[in-house]
């Protein structure tokens, strides 16, 4: 008997800059998808809206390919300890994250992309040779998990979820910057096990803070806010901070924060899964010119691997050995000195 359900080629859920940027490029070579999103609109989550401008030989730029939503290009990275700053000649593309999840998804969309919002999707399961995706009522040949550090395409691939994590806030602090530079503050008397930032943008600063150590940051936080009286616009969220999961099966990939593709040491996962996502596009592409015969998604994996793996690997190092120096306001101090030769 035919399926009532909607049928598709691929269906993606979450709409984060992950999602979108796999939208994007899949409907510019006119593959059938669907982008499924929860949030009635974008960028409902926190973030620092700071992105690296480039990886492993990835352009940001060469991925967005618009000027929508970019607040400013700042040109060094202070690092204030308890001992005295470090400053390290790099630069940060400060965006509205929320402008720029809309130019995404208005680029998928101008060119046929079926993205849809207010789409919470609670089951995925497979029936036969097809995946089915509900309330929905969806059937797919492939499913992307790109949503985020709770992915339900996680859990049904039978990925356990991430076991080293960040819990985080971010607000706005409606202040003019002096000078052009980010500032990341790695203070015991701040925040232990973890940093705060203040990102300045166009007109005002994104701040934040954030830890591994969940039962310290409620207090942490309340603190940091004192501090800053008149910000506004706190939102508290979950990063990943293992080393990346096993990203496919046999009819699913997992992509962005829900494949843990974040680099731990900065909860730099912005442009990390905007590279994975082109990667997941790349292959995606090759399979519908098959029609999704005996799909391969292990090209993925490979993919994603060559362009980042030693950048997730040594990221992820670095982050465990900081957070093993955290009793030492010196040894930090220290290593930071190294860290400044390293990148001179
Ligand atoms: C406070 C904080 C500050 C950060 N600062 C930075 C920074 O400055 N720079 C940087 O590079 N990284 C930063 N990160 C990390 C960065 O935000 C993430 O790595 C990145 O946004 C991951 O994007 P994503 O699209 O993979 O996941 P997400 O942004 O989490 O998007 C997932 C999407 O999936 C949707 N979704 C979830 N479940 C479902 C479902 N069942 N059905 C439908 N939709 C669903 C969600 O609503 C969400 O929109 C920060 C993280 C936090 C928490």
């Amino acid at each position: 008997m035919e399926s009532s359900h909607l049928k598709t080629d691929v269906v993606i859920v979450g709409g984060g800059t992950t999602g979108l940027t796999l939208a994007k490029f899949l409907s510019e070579e006119q593959v059938d998808f669907i982008l499924l999103e929860a949030d009635t609109s974008f960028f409902e989550k926190s973030c620092g809206e700071g992105i690296t401008p480039e990886i492993g030989g990835c352009k940001f730029f060469d991925l967005y390919e618009s000027q929508v939503g970019i607040e400013r290009i700042t040109d060094s990275m202070r690092i204030r300890l308890d001992y005295g700053d470090v400053e390290f000649d790099l630069s940060n593309i400060m965006v509205d994250k929320r402008a720029v999840e809309q130019e995404l998804a208005r680029q998928a969309i101008s060119r046929g992309g079926d993205v849809r919002t207010g789409e919470r999707v609670r089951q995925v399961t497979r029936v036969r040779d097809q995946i089915r995706i509900e309330p929905q009522g969806i059937e797919a040949k492939v499913v992307v998990g790109a949503d985020g550090y709770g992915s339900i395409v996680r859990r049904f691939m039978g990925v356990e979820k991430p076991r080293h994590f960040g819990v985080a806030a971010a607000g706005y602090w409606a202040e003019e910057s002096p000078g052009n530079a980010c500032i990341v503050e790695f203070k015991k008397s701040v925040a232990q096990y973890g940093y705060a930032w203040l990102f300045p943008r166009k007109n005002d600063w994104n701040i934040g803070i954030g830890s591994v150590r969940a039962p310290l940051f409620r207090q942490q936080l309340a603190r940091f806010q004192q501090r800053y009286p008149g910000a506004t616009g706190w939102r508290t969220a979950v990063v990943p901070l293992d080393l990346p999961v096993q990203s496919y099966g046999k009819d699913a990939i997992l992509v962005g924060d829900a494949a843990s593709q974040v680099v731990s040491v900065f909860a730099d996962g912005i442009l990390p899964g905007m590279i994975c996502a082109r990667e997941a596009a790349k292959v995606l592409i090759g399979l519908s010119h098959r029609n999704f015969a005996n799909p391969d998604l292990s090209a993925y994996e490979k993919g994603w691997k060559s362009m980042m793996g030693d950048t997730f690997r040594n990221g992820y190092f670095v982050h465990r050995l900081m957070m093993g120096l955290y009793f030492s306001d010196h040894l930090l101090y220290g290593f930071m000195k190294l860290m400044k030769r390293v990148y001179r």
